[in-house]
């Protein structure tokens, strides 16, 4: 039996495509038309962004703070 490791931890991500590691990044995310750097890990390889739904919901609700403030 292998123990389901919680997702959003520690742990290191591989890309699906290619195997490889992935490595945090910057990344332009647009979001209302406006665009907000945000540190995500990526594949150094393809590119492909790893966006766990804990990260993207705590992102978006930094933005819609960000935004009602304004
Ligand atoms: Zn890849």
């Amino acid at each position: 039996m292998s123990e389901s490791l919680p997702i959003g931890t520690d742990q290191d991500w591989y890309c699906d495509n290619c195997g490889v590691p992935l490595a945090p990044g910057q990344i332009t995310v647009s979001y209302l038309g406006n665009a907000y750097p945000v540190n995500l890990l990526r594949c150094p390889n393809c590119g492909l962004v790893l966006v766990t739904e804990e990260l993207a919901l705590g992102k978006m609700s930094e933005v819609e703070k960000a935004l009602e403030d304004k």
